[in-house]
């Protein structure tokens, strides 16, 4: 019997060598003994392995267009023989044989010393007066700076690198293994440097060879008007230097706004309370309202109703782009007065009697809420 070797694979008969290659990837890293733990996985895999042998060979594929079956006992194939069923190769290295760095195997030959720094992020706090008008604020940044005893370059004065002798400065080791597949190479990154190629003979006394050193350095950030809580300002290159004293990360500096005694921020707006007594609410009152950097008369209308606003324009945050303010928005709390003297009282019952407002007298005992429900419940 003839295996289906295109239907193993899943592609059809006039599928390129790309496409039989990115099919038997696909069911490798689904089937790999390695990455699925499964045992029918593992005759699945065996399988797979066959059909990509037969299949990315011309002159077997030939073979198999023309109806014959070249793993089969006698069926012509060169080679053939118990290849299919050859032993597994680790499944990386199936995908760094064929797919390269695409595979995850990573960039080959050695790396280089100098790399880039990591961006490094600090937090701020900030009043909401400073967030509001900006300010310059120090900060405190813990990073590595370029070691100036060997400017980076992380070897002794007077010494230099020298050529790794276990990899011969190709940062890795290979290894070549004959497989099902043909010859694998796979290659590990070298021990002996850390996969540089190079090795440090004398190493810098002041950073050991990283050719930065850990330190503690004061700046000064300019932090501009109407900026907001969670907001990142990027100070280039102000982050690590990197690995060999390589080029510096940036430094971003993360804005937190301590929250406000008086004022709530939405935005660019200010919200504040204020409490206004009955009195004045129903009479009407002109109040003084401390802004952010200005005092403000604001009018209370008489007859002001509790939960009442008033807007005051551009006295909010100074809005970051473009020019421009937000609004403070002052809530009017209206207070009943808690405690009143005998006289308040004549005066305020006097007061409803003119409105027609008359109000019923608490009891000594219960008071007018518990009579209110006796009633209800009918005992009155
Ligand atoms: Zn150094
Ligand atoms: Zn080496």
């Amino acid at each position: 019997m003839t295996r289906d070797y295109y239907g193993i694979l899943g592609v059809s008969r006039d599928a390129s060598d790309d496409e039989i290659k990115r099919a038997y990837r696909k069911l490798a890293r689904q089937y790999h003994p390695d990455v699925n733990p499964d045992p029918k996985a593992h005759d699945r895999f065996k399988e797979i392995n066959a059909a990509y042998e037969v299949l990315s060979d011309d002159q077997k594929r030939q073979i198999v267009d023309l109806g014959g079956d070249p793993l089969a006992p006698g069926g012509g194939g060169a080679g053939a023989g118990p290849a299919g069923a050859g032993p597994f190769v680790g499944f990386q290295d199936i995908m760094d044989a064929f797919f390269g760095a695409a595979g995850g195997g990573g960039a080959r030959g050695p790396r280089p010393r100098t790399r880039p720094g990591a961006d490094a992020i600090l937090r701020l706090e900030l009043d909401l007066q400073e967030t509001a008008f900006g300010v310059e604020a120090p900060i405190t940044v813990d990073t590595a700076v370029l070691c100036t005893t060997c400017s980076g370059a992380g070897t002794a004065a007077g010494t230099h690198l020298a050529t790794c002798e276990a990899c011969g400065g190709r940062g890795e080791i290979q290894s070549v293994q004959r497989t099902f597949l043909g010859q694998v190479v796979s290659s590990r990154p070298c021990t002996v440097c850390q996969g540089y190629g190079t090795v440090i003979p004398h190493p810098c006394p002041t950073c050991a060879g990283d050719g930065r050193v850990r330190t503690r350095r004061s700046l000064t950030v300019k932090i501009p008007a109407g900026v907001e809580d969670g907001m990142r300002i990027r100070l280039a290159q102000q982050g690590e230097v990197g690995p060999g004293g390589g080029t510096a990360g940036d430094l971003y500096v993360e804005i937190h706004e301590r929250p406000h005694d008086v004022y709530s921020r939405k935005g660019d707006d200010l919200h504040c309370r204020v409490t206004v007594p009955m009195t004045a609410a129903a009479l009407g009152t002109r109040l003084t309202i401390k802004t952010l950097d200005s005092e403000e008369p604001v009018d209370v209308k008489p007859g002001t109703q509790p939960g009442s606003t008033v807007r005051l324009r551009a006295r909010g945050v100074p809005h970051l782009r473009g020019t421009g303010r937000g609004d403070l928005f002052v809530h009017l709390d209206v207070r009943t007065p808690t405690k009143i003297d005998a006289e308040q009282e004549r005066i305020l019952r006097e007061f409803a009697k003119t409105r027609g407002e008359e109000v019923a007298e608490l009891t000594k005992q219960g008071g007018f809420f518990s009579r209110m429900r006796d009633a209800f419940n009918g005992h009155a």
